[in-house]
């Protein structure tokens, strides 16, 4: 039959069986003998991934810790600098579990030894006295690099993301087959939203089922007839809020769906209903959601992203900020003042070291229980930490003056008193070149240090002047075509802003009206939102190639609605409308 329908022959060499424990051993024989494949244990993998998930997750997955960690060792021989691992990371090292992490939950304690594994990788200088040691945990580097961290995954929120796609799926494409069997299974009476772990789960189920919370979290409903949606605990309020189970009307309400709210001729809300049945403030903000009578179908939609698909990356996202929350580790700096120069990775990735206050001076590495002396090694001051190194040695001082640079730094040394402060100060208030030599001054500084502390070469203000100025030209020069491209794109952004500018609408980014093609008629459509008395309001109007005035016309609906929802009725509308 499977022959027939799929069109394919299956292997029978190739094929296997394995049986419950429940199946009696006489009975396994002659199905074996029926269907003439050869019987198994079950302990296999089938498409990559194990057939069978025992008792001990750890134990089952683990295949996927030995491969990172090969992966990690054939690197090992590599001098790779803190950029080049940061690129084997986010490009290899945390993709390896995903294809296993969209279907099973991989168990945190497993989870964890990977993340200590990359952690590792990350931090081993291979070589320096200070091999082997962690500056940060995974938890500060996976903070997005605008907030102080590196971007890097945090595996057990990236894995949740992973299954709510599955989740996703089972919620808006029930009519798939694997949606109707576990729907069948688990839960036959409401959608994924409202299931239950139920009795007996399997590990797969369990897997999706623990994606719901995020899933939950990021889903809208777009209203069609409204039946089928239940009144309590779904999101179809507003832009995803729901009336909680705990609240009075509860009870009552519990059979019920929105399609009992609303009058499905006119496809409005029977304002009487609702304030009857809720207090006023749920009431005001049922009737305020508008209703469109173009949308014929009950949808779930992802409200985490603009096209209201779901998307791993919105999820992960949604996991991090809301779920997770590591809004605690989060430090409002000007991050972005590193990441965004146009200098070789490996200096962003040293001034944000400073900045995170790991770079390991003499200081630091005391405070770390390093037995080293804590004298700079360049000029004998007791005590060399960032600050002194970068803003108060005496060769600091004599390369910025080299640089002419010391009149920006100066004054900042009464202001500030250590490194990352004065470095966000000057990232944020110079100009785009100055930061850029500024930060590859800093990293030539910090060159020169290690040269005379590991051997023992003296080098002077111009030297380390020169070698920063050199460095950033090479790069400028192998990376000339991006750059190219990327200041034309500004320019032509400002030309479109002073053309403008120009024209009679002096509000910048505003373009001036522009005639159609000849024989053509032109529609602009503009919305306007009333919250006062909530309304939104349509224009259209049509001229010709001359600009003469052909056909407008105006609408109003209530209530009013989101920005974005408005423009796009504006053009909804004004389409039906031309093709009338
Ligand atoms: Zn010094």
């Amino acid at each position: 039959m499977y022959e027939e329908a799929s069109g394919q022959a299956i292997s029978l060499p190739k094929s296997e069986i394995f049986y419950s424990r429940n199946v009696q051993q006489q009975t396994q024989n002659s199905i074996t003998n029926i269907l003439a494949v050869q019987a198994v244990l079950g302990t296999g993998k089938y498409l990559g991934l194990p057939s069978m998930v025992g008792r001990s997750k750890k134990a089952t997955f683990s295949f996927i810790k030995d491969r990172v960690w090969q992966r990690i060792n054939s690197w090992s021989s590599k001098c790779l600098s803190k950029a080049g691992r940061e690129v084997m990371i986010k490009s290899v090292l945390q993709s390896m579990p995903s294809y296993v992490m969209s279907i099973f939950r991989l168990p945190n304690n497993l989870l964890d030894e990977i993340e200590k594994m990359m952690n590792a990788f990350w931090w081993d200088h291979g070589g320096a006295n200070n091999k082997g040691m962690h500056w940060l945990s995974w938890d500060k580097l996976s903070v997005h690099k605008n907030h102080g961290g590196m971007g890097f995954k945090d595996l057990a929120a990236f894995n949740v993301a992973m299954l709510g796609k599955q989740g996703w799926k089972f919620q808006t494409e029930p009519d798939t087959l694997v949606a109707k069997v576990f729907k069948a299974k688990y839960f036959p009476h409401s959608n994924y939203l409202g299931s239950r772990l139920g009795h007996n789960p399997s590990f797969v189920w369990r897997s999706i089922f623990s994606a719901k919370v995020v899933v939950r979290h990021g889903t809208r409903w777009s209203i069609g007839d409204g039946f089928g949606i239940p009144i309590i605990g779904d999101p179809w309020i507003g832009t995803g809020l729901s009336i909680p189970v705990t609240s009075p009307v509860a009870t009552q309400l519990q059979r019920y769906s929105v399609g009992h709210l609303i009058h499905q001729g006119t496809k409005m809300w029977n304002e009487e209903v609702v304030r009857s049945i809720f207090e006023a403030e749920t009431a005001q903000q049922i009737l305020d959601k508008p209703l469109f009578p173009q949308v014929n179908v009950n949808r779930s939609v992802w409200k985490a992203k603009k096209n209201g698909h779901y998307s791993v990356r919105s999820a992960y996202r949604l996991c991090m900020e809301e779920i997770v929350d590591n809004s605690h580790m989060r430090k409002e700096e000007f991050w972005c003042g590193i990441w965004k120069l146009k200098i070789p990775p490996k200096i962003k990735n040293m001034v944000w070291r400073v900045c995170c206050e790991c770079l390991p001076t003499q200081v630091r590495l005391n405070r770390r229980g390093v037995n080293c002396p804590s004298s700079c090694v360049l000029c004998n001051d007791p005590h060399e930490d960032s600050y002194h190194m970068f803003f108060h040695c005496g060769t600091a001082v004599g390369v910025w003056r080299t640089a002419g640079l010391w009149h920006l730094i100066e004054p900042l040394l009464q202001r500030y008193d250590d490194a990352p402060e004065i470095i966000f100060h000057l990232l944020e208030n110079s100009v785009q070149v100055q930061a850029e030599l500024f930060a590859t001054l800093l990293w030539s500084i910090w060159k020169s240090r290690n040269l005379r502390l590991w051997q023992n070469v003296n080098e002077t203000n111009s030297n380390i002047v020169a070698r920063a100025k050199h460095l950033i030209e090479d790069w400028r020069f192998a990376n000339r075509k991006q750059l190219m491209r990327e200041s034309q794109q500004q320019n032509t952004a400002a030309v479109t802003l002073s053309y403008a500018q120009q024209g009679t609408v002096s509000r910048p980014g505003v373009c001036r009206w522009q005639r159609p093609a000849h024989g053509r008629f032109m529609c602009n459509i503009d919305a306007s939102f009333l919250v006062s008395t909530n309304k939104l309001g349509l224009g259209m109007c049509i001229r010709d190639e001359e600009g003469c005035f052909v056909l407008a016309k105006t609408m109003w609906f209530s209530p009013v609605c989101l920005v974005d929802i408005g423009e796009a009725l504006g053009l909804y509308h004004a389409v039906r409308w031309v093709h009338d």
